[in-house]
């Protein structure tokens, strides 16, 4: 034994949390190699960067050679883990990704590590010190111990929980000291034991509901995700808002339960709400465990290890989730599966839906996409028949679809963006003692604060953008990268106090709405009126308290929100996407509307949409309106097809970002030069281009587009983009980024 090298490779390459596309060669010292079998996956302290920092590596394979000289390799200074921390499917979900995504192989490992393990704290339980009497002890006479109050009392305690200890906890109940208790561990009366501490995270559910007997559509849906829950496969629940997609889960995981295994459920940043959860814990009699970004790192470790371990079953998480190591994943489910929040917008920007994709197909297990309002993407593979289609196109119960209106806005007096038309079915219907929701996608007071004498404009000193009045607040603030500064009564410019806003945002409606309506209540809800912690909650709570009230929101009251006594849903711009300049802002906005439009009338009463636009014969609004969300799609597909744009081409975007005005758009020029001999007749290059808000918190953007059929080529041209901006951004104060599949392009 004592001569053989349980890891006999002599070097290990070692991702590291850094901005660079490579991994780094190490020595594994002979004593390590004789004690420890080193594999992929386990962390290791190496030295690195200026004056050898000690820095967190994982590594990624063992070798038997480098193309460095055994001189210039330095020794790996400890190793962290006695096994991988992450499991090989995972591993190799991670190594994919890098490739994918064109991203510093470390980065992606170390993104999908919680905090504390991306320090180098332990990958276990946390335990605490459990004290028991001994023998010896059980039989001290107490006074024995004279002058020792504190040895005392505590043993005078542990004598009488002889049988269960005494628990951290117990010992500051009972206000004894561990100091007396390492006092009697000396004398031989008491000692200590190390016990995990396991369940702290998770929320305890009971099952108290019965569950309501399935229509046709929902049970047919149900049945068919269950016949492929032995393998890899791609499902499209793509059912109108209210059809019961949510209680389809529920059958499923119920039956995933049954047979022991994990699901993992993603849901949007937002999208989770204290209903949902409600209905899930009313439904298992299992542990149920939440990952939110208000957890501390040791509670997003303890559930970490938990579902790693298998102790919880049903996983309920954001984007990030999607790298969870899990002991028996069955089925991966993501709700409203075409919601942004699953694309990471910077650093590393993975898109969790359809890393969840890759991930399933690696651990052989079927995935579900829900949505009411699928995205483009989706829709073509469903329509190619990559997914399987499931379509519910009733509401559930009683309920029926909300009717869709259009307000002609033409030549209206408004009243602060309200016509009188609007006004009036708002009144008729508070009346009858039913809820208005009314959607503006603003937040503050309102979009612009200008001068009257001179035509100055607040705008923010970092970005190209104007500043947000937020009266309230009394604040001017920039929704692009956050600075402030106090809302000015005077025009800097000319000093003249005759400034004014212009257009409405939520606060503002609020206030407008609170006039109009005295005698009912106004609750907004947006990410100012949501800040503090339970805010959300008590609003929710309001509205359900009372029967008449209405409520101004953003798209935080797309999400999920049930208000069963929501009857009039009033969209005040059904304009904003319409003239956007990205192709992808009319299925934002069909998107946003139906799914706002889904509040209305989700129980017995019927509901009503208005949508206020100075456009009603446009075709797209039209088609919304008298066709609905699928028809409009369909559409879109086909203009996105014969304009050769995704998901019919693949696109990657460069973006590059400097302090200096040209050194972005210079840079991106540069590129496309080089790149011109890689690029083969079907691709289409667009750029560089200005970024629409050129200047945002001070850096300059510039954008390059390169498009293709064939994913294939396109990876080669943005491998040696990748390496050549790389190569090329060393010295400079450029930033750039590379975007595959990118949601953005402007
Ligand atoms: P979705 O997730 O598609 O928006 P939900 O699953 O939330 O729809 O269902 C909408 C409402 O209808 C919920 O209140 C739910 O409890 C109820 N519901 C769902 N399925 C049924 C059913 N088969 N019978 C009666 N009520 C149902
Ligand atoms: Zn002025
Ligand atoms: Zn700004």
């Amino acid at each position: 034994m004592e001569d053989t090298l349980l890891t006999k490779d002599p070097y290990v390459k070692v991702a590291l949390n850094v901005p660079l596309r490579a991994s780094f060669d190490y020595k594994i010292p002979k004593a390590l190699a004789y004690r420890h079998h080193i594999r992929p996956g386990m962390r290791v302290k190496v030295p690195f960067g200026n004056g050898d920092r000690q820095s967190i590596g994982l590594v990624i394979e063992t070798s038997t050679q480098s193309d460095f000289s055994d001189a210039q390799i330095k020794p790996l200074t400890a190793l962290l883990d006695d096994s991988p921390i992450i499991p090989q499917e995972l591993f190799d979900l991670c190594a994919w990704a890098a490739r994918y995504y064109h991203h510093p192989i470390g980065e992606v490992f170390f993104h999908a590590l919680p905090t504390s393990l991306r320090k180098g704290e332990s990958a276990d339980f946390r335990t605490e010190t459990w004290w028991f009497v001994t023998e010896q002890g059980q039989q001290t006479d107490i006074d024995s111990l004279k002058n020792a109050k504190q040895q005392k009392a505590f043993l005078e305690a542990i004598q009488q929980h002889a049988e269960h200890g005494l628990s951290p906890h117990l010992i500051s109940v009972l206000e004894l000291t561990t100091n007396a208790a390492k006092g009697l561990e000396k004398k031989g009366l008491v000692r200590s034991e190390q016990r995990n501490l396991k369940r702290t995270v998770e929320t305890h559910a009971h099952q108290t509901q019965v569950p309501p007997s399935l229509n046709l559509e929902q049970a047919a849906a149900t049945k068919t995700i269950l016949a492929m829950r032995n393998e890899f496969g791609v499902a499209l629940l793509d059912g109108i808002t209210g059809s019961g997609k949510t209680e389809v889960f529920l059958r499923v995981i119920e039956a995933l339960l049954q047979e022991d295994k994990q699901v993992l459920v993603m849901v949007p940043e937002i999208g989770l709400t204290p209903q949902t959860l409600r209905r899930f814990e009313s439904r298992f009699n299992t542990d149920i465990v939440l990952m939110h970004s208000n957890m501390t790192d040791r509670e997003r470790l303890d559930a970490w290890l938990m579902i790693e371990h298998g102790d919880a079953k049903i996983i309920i998480g954001t984007r990030s989730s999607v790298f969870i190591p899990t002991a028996n994943l069955g089925l991966i489910i993501i709700d409203e599966e075409h919601d942004a929040s699953y694309k990471q917008h910077e650093g590393f920007r993975y898109h969790a839906r359809d890393m969840a994709i890759k991930r399933a197909q690696g651990q052989n297990i079927p995935v579900l996409l829900a949505s009411a309002t699928p995205s483009y993407e989706s829709l073509a593979n469903a329509l190619q028949k990559r997914y399987l289609w499931l379509k519910l196109r009733q509401r559930a119960g009683e309920a029926e679809l909300p009717q869709m209106e259009r307000v002609d806005l033409r030549g209206q007096s408004l009243k602060q963006g309200f016509s009188e038309y609007t006004l009036e079915r708002m009144r008729q219907t508070l009346e009858r003692r039913e809820q208005v929701l009314v959607f503006l996608n603003r937040r503050g007071y309102a979009p612009t604060l200008m001068c009257h004498q001179c035509g100055w404009i607040a705008a923010c000193d970092h970005c190209d953008v104007n500043l947000t009045v937020h009266k309230r607040a009394n604040k001017l603030h920039c929704h692009h990268c956050d600075s402030h500064k106090p809302l000015t009564q005077e025009c800097p410019e000319c000093h003249s106090n005759e400034l004014f806003t212009v257009g409405e945002g939520t606060e503002q409606v609020e206030g407008v709405l609170n006039q109009y309506f005295k005698q009912t209540p106004v609750l907004r809800i947006d990410r100012d009126s949501t800040q503090r912690k339970s805010a959300l909650t008590q609003i929710t709570q309001k509205i359900h308290e009372h029967d008449q009230a209405i409520l101004v929101g953003t798209q935080m009251l797309a999400k999920g929100h049930h208000f069963p006594n929501v009857t009039l849903v009033v969209i005040m711009d059904a304009d904003v996407g319409l003239f956007s300049s990205d192709f992808r802002g009319m299925e934002r906005t069909a998107q946003l509307i139906t799914q706002v439009a889904g509040r209305a009338g989700r129980s017995s009463k019927r509901g009503h949409v208005l949508l206020q636009t100075y456009h009603p014969d446009h075709a797209a609004i039209q088609c919304l309106c008298e066709q609905g969300y699928e028809a409009l799609a369909m559409d879109g597909l086909r203009e996105r097809q014969q304009l050769a744009l995704p998901p019919f081409h693949h696109q990657v975007v460069i973006r590059a970002e400097s302090q200096q005005e040209q050194q972005a758009m210079g840079l991106l020029m540069h590129l496309r030069n080089e790149l011109s001999v890689h690029l083969s007749d079907d691709m289409q290059v667009v750029g560089p281009y200005a970024a629409i808000i050129v200047r945002k918190a001070g850096q300059h953007r510039a954008l390059l587009s390169i498009k293709s059929p064939q994913r294939g080529n396109l990876h080669r041209v943005i491998a040696s983009a990748s390496r050549w901006l790389e190569q090329n951004t060393k010295n400079h104060k450029i930033r750039f980024a590379i975007d595959v599949d990118p949601l953005e392009t402007f």
